[in-house]
């Protein structure tokens, strides 16, 4: 969506509203396997002193798949947005700077470049996601296995200084 900014340009203290859909298929990959709907991005561009900045938030209600047990799951994001513009599109030393190209900005654009910039590396179900068992793959959130638990090397280290008895009493 392109957003005149004209009127607002030279006007400090002018703002300019925005409401955009963005494209499903741009923003999923990685963990990220679709969207209920199409994510939304809305707010103002406010000239602020005669510097314009981008402000409002992205909604985006996700379907994502779990890193460590594969659980598919849903997920609500609400990304504040605050990003400022700048009219010198020779400015490359802030890479953070979104140009204005003409008398507008691609506000979709804008809103998809902050949504993939603030994508997580890791994609968890739940933050103490336990993962599946590695000898039966058994998804450990919905409860222990029958495989033998692991043992703990500080106390595997101490049963050897007591002499391992019970290891090989049968
Ligand atoms: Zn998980
Ligand atoms: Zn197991």
């Amino acid at each position: 969506m392109w957003l005149d900014l004209r009127k607002i340009l030279d006007t400090p203290g002018a703002s300019e509203p925005f409401r955009v859909t963005l494209d499903p298929d741009t923003l999923a990959g990685g963990a990220i396997v679709g969207f209920k709907r199409p994510p939304e991005a809305s707010g103002e561009v406010v000239n602020t002193a005669g510097l314009l900045n981008l402000r409002g938030e992205l909604r985006a209600e996700m379907t994502c798949v779990c890193d460590r047990c594969g659980t598919v799951f849903d997920r609500e994001k609400v990304l504040p947005l605050d990003v400022p513009l700048s009219a010198d599109v020779s400015d490359e030393t802030s890479p953070e700077v979104f140009a204005i190209e003409g008398d507008g900005i691609d506000v979709s654009e804008v809103a998809t470049t902050c949504f993939i910039l603030n994508t997580e590396t890791k994609c968890l179900c739940r933050d103490d996601c336990k993962g599946l068992c590695p000898q039966c793959g058994k998804n450990l959130n919905e409860g222990p296995c029958h495989c033998a638990a692991p043992v703990d090397p500080r106390l595997a280290a101490l049963a050897k200084l007591l002499g391992g008895e019970t290891e090989t009493e049968n």
